[in-house]
């Protein structure tokens, strides 16, 4: 996240006038989605940096992928209290970007997959609340959305669409899991390229959002979709990302777009800064400035790859496209999602 903010001044693309800092949400507006005995189990972590063998049992706190960690209550509960805050500031009309959003496993009462608290959800509750009635949820984080999904399954305001590796944790999102009708599911195969994302989102996912006449749409940009992210095997550039979020930004008055998973921090902060210079039509330079560079050769990546980063994660924020043959099973799963019920 601070690179992401970093690079943005670095280029001179944040107008501090539209910036606003996120506020901790208030355990009032997160228990409008999560049981308040976990919501204080997850403060309790945070003051006692330990967590109770019952709590570890009943919430997954410390246990699974969900480790106690120094801010594990202050840092939910403020990429929450963005995500509310943009919804809000969205009631109008308008697009709000929270990159440090996006926690789309968290469950009522469960922590999940490094998501303690369900940011998508407590926004488009925020938006459902003020009397909207036609939200679209896309999700283009490699692993599928299931906690978003599964908080609006049967509820006909809210239809979420989720892209994500096929076979990959949490294993669920399969092509013909509808949700009651509610959702629609893009399971990918491996090396999922540019020009396979293009034709999902002509083919199937535009037209989807088209049909459903949006009055907002949420955004999740995990950028672990990228082929350069070491935990999932797909293959999209930061330009499919980018294409992306053009292309919703003109199909509903109110936007919000959030971050999600990464794992590669010059590959996430590449994609997210370019996710700003997108929504505001900044044109972004072949090389980058001296200011961003340097913003970039100060990561830490305790990788293999990190101990010699290849020039172009340091010097470019626009990756090379990665188009590719569209593979019949690409168009096979745009066919079968735009079927009727
Ligand atoms: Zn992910």
């Amino acid at each position: 996240m601070s690179t992401v903010i970093d690079l943005v001044r670095a280029m001179g693309w944040l107008d501090e006038a539209v910036y606003v800092a996120a506020p901790m949400a208030s355990v009032a507006e997160v228990t409008k989605f999560h049981d308040p005995d976990y919501v204080a189990a997850l403060r309790r972590a945070e003051e006692t940096q330990t967590v109770s063998d019952a709590d570890r049992t009943r919430f997954r706190i410390g246990a699974d992928n969900n480790p106690v960690y120094p801010e594990i209550f202050r840092r939910p509960m403020t990429s929450a209290g963005g995500a509310i805050t943009a919804a809000r500031m969205t009631l109008p009309g308008g697009i709000v970007y929270c990159p440090g959003a996006g926690t789309h496993h968290g469950r009522p009462a469960r922590a999940s997959g490094f998501c303690y608290l369900n940011d998508p959800v407590l926004a488009m509750l925020t938006w459902l609340d003020a009397g909207l009635e036609r939200i679209v949820y896309l999700d283009i984080d490699a692993h599928h959305g299931d906690g978003v999904q599964d908080a609006f399954a049967g509820d006909g305001r809210v239809l979420t669409i989720s892209v994500h590796e096929a076979g990959r944790w949490p294993y669920t999102g399969l092509a013909g899991d509808r949700a009651g009708g509610t959702a629609r599911n893009f399971p990918v195969p491996p090396g999922f390229n540019d020009s396979e994302m293009r034709v999902l989102m002509q083919e199937a996912i535009l037209p989807l959002i088209d049909a459903a006449r949006p009055q907002a749409i949420f955004l999740q940009c995990g950028a672990d979709a990228l082929e350069e992210d070491p935990l999932a095997r797909l293959s999209l550039s930061n330009n499919a990302y980018w294409a992306t979020v053009a292309a919703v930004m003109p199909l509903a008055p109110r936007l919000i777009v959030v971050g999600g998973g990464g794992y590669n921090p010059y590959t996430v902060g590449r994609c997210w800064a370019g996710i700003w210079a997108t929504l505001n039509g900044f044109p972004i330079p072949a090389t980058l400035p001296e200011a961003a560079q340097t913003v970039l050769r100060r990561l830490v990546y305790n990788r293999a790859a990190g101990r010699n980063p290849p020039p172009h994660w340091t010097t470019t924020l626009r990756d090379a496209p990665r188009d590719g043959p569209v593979r019949e099973e690409i168009r096979r799963l745009a066919a079968v999602t735009l079927q009727e019920d």
